[in-house]
C-alpha cells in the first residue's frame, strides 16, 4: 500500500482546493492510476457482505463473531479473508469499548491493513460504536480484507475481473493510454450519440470509434472532468472555457461528498507488534509465512461461514440543488440511535499526523475518527479544456457546521480536543456523487440505466454516480455498480 499511495507512478496525487473550514489546507486525495484504479491502492478493508469470508475459529472466539450465512455471498471474483494474525491491541480495544457499553456487532468483525486496523462506527445520539453487517450498522467489529489468503496477495479488480478474461479475443486493454475527450454526433431525436474517444498513448494521439456504446469509468474526480471537457455540463462554466456546450447538465461535478477523518496517536507498549514492526525483515517474513498454504487449509477447516437546509452551505447552481435538498430530507431521518454517523478506525501503528514528530524508538497506535454521512457538499470542475490539467477539487470539507460538530463528538469520544479536528482532518479517500444518479430536474447526471442524460449511448460506471455517501467503505459498492452495469449493458445488447 505504502508503495502505491503517493507514488506518482501509481497515484494521480490530487490535492483539493484550499479548504476554508480546515485552516485553508489543501487535502491530499489519492486516486489509483493503472489497471484496477483505486482498488489497486486502497487499504483493503472490505466493508460489506457482497463476497465470501473465511473466518478462523480464534478470530470468531475473540471477537464474538456469529455471522449469519444468509447475509454473505458464497462465491464471487473478489476473495475476502481475515488475516492470520490479529494484534491483541484490537481485542483489548474492543474489550475496553465493551466496558463503555459499546458492544460488539455479533454478525461480523472487520480488519484492515493485513489485520492492523480495527474498526467501528459511532452513532450520534446514542453513544457509540457501530458498523454495517447484514444492514445492522451498530456495534464494534473487525473488518475483513480483500486478500487472497492462498497467495497472500491483494484481490482487486485487475486480478479478479481482468486477469481471468484477458485472453478473450473481443477484449483489448490499452495501458498507459490517457483519454482526452469523448466526441458526439447529434441524432435526429435530439439525443447525442457518443461516437468516439480521443486519447494519447506514447505521445501519439488516437481516436477509437464506438460501434455501440462508450462506458466512462474514470472515478469521482475524473468522470465529471471528462464529461465537461467533452461538452456536457453547466453551460456557463463551459462557455467561460470556450467549450461548446452540447448538453446543458448543471449537475455534472456538483454534489461531491467524501468521508473525512481525524487521527489520534497514542503511545503503546514497546513490545507490541505494529505496522512498523514489518520494517524488520524477520518479522515481515514471519507474517508472510502465516499466510502459507498449511494455514489456509487449517482456516478452511475451522471456517464458520461456509458459506437543516442545504442552501446555506452549498454553492451549487439552483438547477442542481433539488437533489441535495431531497438528500437532506433523507439524512434527517438518520439522526437517531440506529444509524451510525461516525466511525472509529483503530490502526495498530503510526498514522502520519501533521506537526507530530514520532520517536522512532517508541510504539504507537492511532485512532482514526471519521465522519461518514457528510452534510457538506462540494464540486469538481475543470479549469481548462485540456483533460491533462487536473480538475479543481472543492469538497468543501466541514462547510456545514453540523459536520464539524459530529466529527468533534466522534473525536471527543476518544480524545477531548475540538480544535484538533480542524488542524488534522484528512480524507478517507471515499469521494462520491459528482455525476450522480438522480432525476435530471434534481441535478442528476445519469439515469437509472447509467446513461448520461441527453445521450443515447454514453454510460458512467464508477463511484461518481453514488448520490449519497454510504456508512461504510465503498469499494464493495464499486464492484456492485460494475456488476449491475454489465447486466444492463448485456440486456441492452
Ligand atoms: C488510498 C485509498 C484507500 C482506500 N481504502 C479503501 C478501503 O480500505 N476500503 C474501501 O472499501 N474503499 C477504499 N478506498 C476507496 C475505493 O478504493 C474507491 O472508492 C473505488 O476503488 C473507486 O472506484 P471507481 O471505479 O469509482 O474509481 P477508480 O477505481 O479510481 O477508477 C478510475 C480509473 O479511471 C482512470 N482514469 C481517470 N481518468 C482517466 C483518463 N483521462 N484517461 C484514462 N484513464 C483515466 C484511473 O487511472 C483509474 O484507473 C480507498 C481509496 C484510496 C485512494
Amino acid at each position: 500500500m505504502a508503495l502505491n499511495t503517493r507514488n506518482p507512478r501509481y497515484d494521480w496525487e490530487f490535492y483539493t482546493e484550499p479548504q476554508v473550514h480546515v485552516q485553508n489546507r489543501k487535502i491530499q486525495s489519492s486516486r489509483g492510476k493503472g489497471l484496477g484504479g483505486s482498488s489497486m491502492q486502497n487499504f483493503l478493508a472490505f466493508g460489506e457482505n457482497l463476497c465470501p469470508i473465511n473466518l478462523s475459529a480464534d478470530v470468531a472466539k475473540d471477537f464474538a463473531v456469529v455471522p449469519d450465512p444468509s447475509s454473505h455471498g458464497m462465491n464471487g471474483p473478489i476473495v475476502v479473508s481475515f488475516p492470520p494474525y490479529v494484534s491483541p491491541i484490537h481485542k483489548d480495544t474492543l474489550d475496553s469499548l465493551d466496558g463503555l457499553g459499546l458492544l460488539r456487532n455479533s454478525e461480523s468483525i472487520c480488519i484492515y491493513f493485513f489485520g492492523y486496523i480495527l474498526y467501528y462506527f459511532l452513532t450520534f445520539l446514542q453513544p457509540f460504536l457501530v458498523q454495517q453487517s447484514a444492514g445492522r450498522n451498530v456495534g464494534s467489529l473487525l473488518v475483513p480484507t480483500a486478500v487472497d489468503p492462498k497467495t497472500a496477495t491483494r484481490s482487486y479488480s485487475a486480478s479478479a475481473y481482468l486477469a481471468p478474461n484477458v485472453e478473450r479475443n473481443n477484449l483489448l486493454v490499452l495501458t498507459e493510454a490517457f483519454v482526452l475527450k469523448v466526441r458526439f454526433e447529434k441524432q435526429e431525436n435530439n439525443l447525442h450519440r457518443a461516437e468516439a474517444v480521443d486519447l494519447v498513448v506514447d505521445d501519439e494521439q488516437l481516436s477509437v470509434e464506438a460501434n455501440k456504446e462508450i462506458i466512462l469509468c474514470a472515478g469521482t474526480f475524473q468522470a465529471p472532468q471528462l464529461l465537461e471537457v467533452s461538452g456536457i455540463g453547466n453551460r456557463d462554466l463551459l462557455s467561460n472555457l470556450s467549450i461548446e456546450c452540447l448538453i446543458d447538465l448543471p449537475g455534472v461535478g456538483e454534489n461531491l461528498q467524501d468521508h473525512m477523518l481525524s487521527p489520534i496517536v497514542v503511545q503503546i507498549d514497546q513490545n507490541m507488534l505494529t505496522v512498523e514492526s514489518l520494517r524488520d525483515p524477520e518479522q515481515l517474513k514471519l507474517q508472510q509465512e502465516l499466510y502459507d498454504t498449511a494455514n489456509v487449509k487449517r482456516w478452511a477447516a475451522s471456517a464458520t461461514i461456509e458459506a437543516s437546509s442545504p442552501e446555506a452551505f452549498v454553492k451549487t447552481p439552483p438547477s442542481a440543488l433539488n437533489g441535495i435538498k431531497k438528500q437532506y430530507e433523507i439524512m434527517r431521518t438518520w439522526i437517531d440511535s440506529i444509524h451510525p454517523l461516525g466511525q472509529l478506525l483503530n490502526l495498530n501503528g503510526l498514522f502520519p499526523v501533521l506537526g507530530f514528530i514520532p520517536d522512532p524508538s517508541k510504539r504507537y497506535m492511532t485512532m482514526l475518527a471519521a465522519y461518514i454521512h457528510p452534510l457538506s457538499r462540494g464540486t469538481v470542475h475543470i479549469t481548462s479544456k485540456d483533460a491533462q490539467v487536473p480538475p479543481a477539487i472543492q469538497p468543501n470539507y466541514l462547510a456545514n457546521p453540523a459536520d464539524l460538530d459530529i466529527l468533534c463528538k466522534t473525536v471527543k469520544f476518544a480524545y477531548k480536543v475540538t480544535r484538533y479536528v480542524q488542524e488534522t482532518m484528512l480524507t478517507v479517500h471515499h469521494p462520491v456523487g459528482a455525476a450522480s444518479m438522480m432525476p435530471r430536474e434534481d441535478g442528476g447526471v445519469i439515469d437509472p440505466s447509467l446513461l448520461v442524460y441527453g445521450t443515447s449511448n454514453l454510460r458512467v460506471v464508477d463511484c461518481s454516480i453514488i448520490p449519497l455517501e454510504i456508512s461504510c467503505n465503498i469499494q464493495t459498492l464499486a464492484y456492485a455498480i460494475g456488476e449491475k452495469a454489465a447486466d444492463i449493458i448485456k440486456q441492452t445488447a
